[in-house]
């Protein structure tokens, strides 16, 4: 890291395609953004800079890499585009924000747990994304982070060849397990909806769309409590919620859509308003918070779409919107 000013323009949390555009733009801004892309924990899963695509393995959906390209890959070329136009980067986590006065005051962390500093900044955009929620089983994060057939992101892993005129698994039975479980019925000789209840969660009409394919399966009353295989997943072991019997279900392929938790925590008392559910509340149609020089973009503030080119837009937008908010109040 080269010396940092007292007060940076733009301090951009996150290292996610969304923190990463946004690096992009703010820097080709001249504003010389620091990017603070957080340090790797275990939360419970692994939670890593670079965000989501760190697990996972080819991205094949991503415009512009017509033979798809790795999810780390593709967060080191982002980067490395970042830094080409005088990003700064810290590999330290945002522990707290104060964000009552300007300039406004970010405590960090090397290890993010303990605060080892604090960092001044105009202006901030949040771009720490979600972590997928996972069961929590050590079988399956080990798995999970070897590309071994299990993945939090069917629209991301589903479509590779080792899936194919395979029996898979769907844990979940809200919309993103009916939206990943549709999906996958088109390469799958068979999907298994695995849900811990005798009824679904989703919408209808995401129901009917998964429950139409002749492929599609329901495993009532069942949660996985361990999964079968050394280096590529050859099973899951499926407990009945009801009568506690075990069985074990031979599958090539696990997806786990149990939901997301937004990466918030950090802003807890620093007055930006949140969903219901953790996510960064955006003004309309912009992709200000309710506080003025603190924007978002990315998963930490879209609880829909959740795609790494989405995720990149948003980053885009919230560079557009600092950069002109900063101009406004003449600091440029
Ligand atoms: P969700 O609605 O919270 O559903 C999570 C599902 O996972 C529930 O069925 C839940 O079971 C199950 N679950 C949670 N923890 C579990 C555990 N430890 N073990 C086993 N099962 C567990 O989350 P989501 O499906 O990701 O949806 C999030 C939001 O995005 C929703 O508002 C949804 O409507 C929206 N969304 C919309 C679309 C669309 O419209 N195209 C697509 C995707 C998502 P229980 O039902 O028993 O609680």
């Amino acid at each position: 890291m080269t010396s940092a000013p007292s007060v940076h323009r733009v301090v951009i949390i996150g290292s996610g395609p969304s923190g990463w555009t946004a690096a992009i733009y703010a820097a080709r801004a001249q504003l010389a953004p620091i990017v603070y892309s957080g340090v790797p924990k275990q939360d419970p899963g692994p939670v890593l800079p670079g965000g989501q695509l760190m697990l996972t393995t080819e991205v094949e959906n991503y415009p512009g890499f017509s033979h798809g390209i790795t999810g780390p890959k593709m967060m080191e070329e982002f980067q490395k585009q970042a830094e080409r136009f005088g990003t700064q980067v810290a590999q330290e986590d945002i522990l707290a924000c104060d964000f009552s006065a300007r300039p406004f005051t970010l405590t960090t962390s090397q290890d993010g747990q303990t605060p080892s500093g604090t960092v001044k900044a105009q202006s901030v955009i949040i771009a720490t994304g979600a972590v997928a929620n996972w069961i929590g089983l050590d079988n399956e994060m080990r798995l999970a982070r070897a590309g071994g057939g299990v993945s939090a992101c069917a629209v991301c892993d589903g479509a590779l060849p080792v899936f194919r005129n395979q029996v898979l698994c769907v844990v979940g039975g809200g919309d993103t397990a009916m939206e990943e479980a549709t999906y996958l019925t088109k390469f799958a000789k068979e999907v298994h909806i695995i849900h811990r209840r005798d009824s679904l969660r989703a919408s209808k009409i995401m129901q009917q769309r998964f429950l139409s394919r002749p492929n599609a399966r329901v495993q009532w009353n069942k949660v996985v409590v361990d999964v079968l295989g050394q280096d590529i997943i050859e099973g899951v072991i499926l407990e009945d919620t009801l009568t506690k019997a075990r069985s074990r279900f031979d599958c090539k392929g696990l997806f786990v859509a149990i939901g997301h938790t937004p990466a918030t925590r950090f802003l807890k008392g620093s007055g930006v308003e949140l969903t219901e559910k953790g996510y960064v509340m955006l003004r309309s149609r912009s992709s200000a918070t309710n506080i003025p020089g603190v924007f978002a973009g990315g998963d930490v503030a879209d609880e829909h779409y959740r795609q790494a080119v989405t995720a990149a837009g948003m980053g885009c937008q919230a560079a557009l919107d600092c950069e002109r908010w900063l101009a406004a109040q003449g600091i440029d």
